[in-house]
């Protein structure tokens, strides 16, 4: 009896590991091995069809409603025959194009003779052909933990920056705050990125921008002996590692978050400004995230101190050096009372500028990075010389004059499915 209670035990449990290993974070066949165990894998699990067919159902990291930015990665291992990946978005759409990494070398995107879209985006089909080397495959750059360690230890590097951990996310993961703080009463800059995960592209921008407010030969020490920053480069860590769409991993989104400070990410700057003991202020605010096209989103229109339009004058000065190297952006006024967002959040507790910078998901990354640099460089000069007459770009000849867009709020977006990605 103890035998047959035992192996009935057996199989039943063996038959539980069989249903679940069908549906698993890494699946193998005869010819190859797909799986997501790694810094930014995200919640995707995978299904063998054939030996040369595995799917891979790409899922959210809740069942909430969620914004539509699916993210994907998974390595690959060599094969030595052609394959076939399935991506099943279920309910979502395609939106990232694939990029791929092979040992020693860049992303690169795939070729688009290789990818079929069906069922309205919801279904792609990628061919691989033979591989000699394990190769990862993903939405965006992988971008993680490790990236951002190496771009930290170059900072810590230089003369003008300190580094502190001002706080820890719900995964205890530390979030490494840097400041330049030559004089304490100077007043400061605040730089937020990454609040969203899959939002790779904005990197390229924050990099390029911090990079050059700290790292410019000519402005640099100037702007730092008036000025200060502060940045956070990664407000997420955990929603980066365990590649989620966009919340961190109390399932929250961390930018609706600046009202209450529930979580530990957003609780962590507030705290770190609210504890300043000197007499500096923000008196800008800039948070970097990604969308489908480059835009800002500004929120100056309703200050009361003397600069009104300071971020539409820096923007529109900037705009025709920008377009010399083909990068162009709008510009929308943006605001709400509600303080959820963080940029409304600053914008109504400091009564300074503050604005979403939102990079296009497809934007070619080196045009990113030299954006940024333009725009942190103009940023300097409009900084150091106030009394400056902006150069009021929409006069030039052949250039596109600025227009002022009605106020942006929640209440009049779109449905869900088919309004643009909040920032
Ligand atoms: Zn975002």
């Amino acid at each position: 009896m103890r035998v047959f209670l035992f192996l009935s035990l057996f199989f039943v449990c063996d038959y539980t590991f069989a249903s679940i290993k069908q549906d698993s974070q890494k699946c193998t066949t005869d010819l190859v091995t797909i799986d997501f165990n790694f810094s930014g894998g995200g919640n995707s699990v995978c299904e063998v069809i054939s030996s040369d067919h595995i799917k891979i159902l790409v899922k959210p990291e809740s069942k909430d409603s969620i914004n539509p930015s699916p993210w994907y990665a998974f390595r690959k291992s060599k094969h030595i025959k052609k394959i076939l990946l399935e991506l099943d978005y279920g309910e979502y759409e395609h939106r990232y194009f694939p990029k791929i990494k092979k040992i020693n070398s860049g992303w690169e995107r795939l070729n688009k003779s290789d990818i079929l879209l069906k069922n309205d985006g919801k279904n792609v089909f990628i061919n691989f052909y033979p591989s000699k080397e394990d190769q990862y495959i993903s939405s965006q750059e992988l971008i993680t933990e490790d990236w951002y360690e190496d771009w930290y230890k170059i900072l810590k590097k230089n003369k003008f920056l300190k580094s502190k951990i001002i706080g820890y996310s719900v995964q205890n993961r530390p979030i490494k705050a840097f400041f330049s703080n030559e004089n304490i009463n100077n007043p400061f800059i605040l730089i937020l990125g990454r609040q969203h995960p899959p939002e790779v592209s904005s990197v390229f921008a924050i990099k390029g921008f911090v990079n050059e407010l700290i790292g410019n030969i000519n402005l640099s020490e100037k702007f730092l002996s008036k000025y200060n920053i502060f940045f956070v480069p990664l407000m997420n860590p955990d929603g980066v590692e365990n590649g989620f769409w966009r919340y961190n991993y109390n399932k929250k989104d961390l930018n609706r978050d600046w009202d209450n400070f529930f979580q530990p990410e957003t609780y962590s700057v507030k705290n770190f400004l609210d504890n300043l003991k000197n007499r500096n202020q923000p008196i800008l605010y800039i948070d970097f995230h990604s969308t489908y096209k480059n835009i800002f989103y500004i929120s100056d229109a309703q200050l009361t101190n003397s600069q009104p339009s300071f971020l539409l004058n820096w923007l529109e000065k900037s705009r025709l050096e920008l377009s010399k190297i083909g990068y162009n952006f709008s510009i929308k006024e943006s605001y709400t009372n509600s303080n959820k967002i963080s940029k409304n959040y600053f914008h109504n507790k400091y009564n300074i500028p503050s604005m979403t910078y939102e990079v296009s998901d497809t934007e070619e990354r080196s045009k990113i990075t030299k954006s940024s640099k333009i725009l942190a460089r103009n940023l300097i000069t409009i900084l150091l010389n106030p009394e400056d007459k902006i150069i009021d770009m929409a006069e030039r000849k052949g250039f596109e004059p600025s227009r002022r867009l009605p106020v942006y709020t929640l209440s009049k977006r779109a449905p869900s499915t088919t309004r643009p990605p909040l920032h």
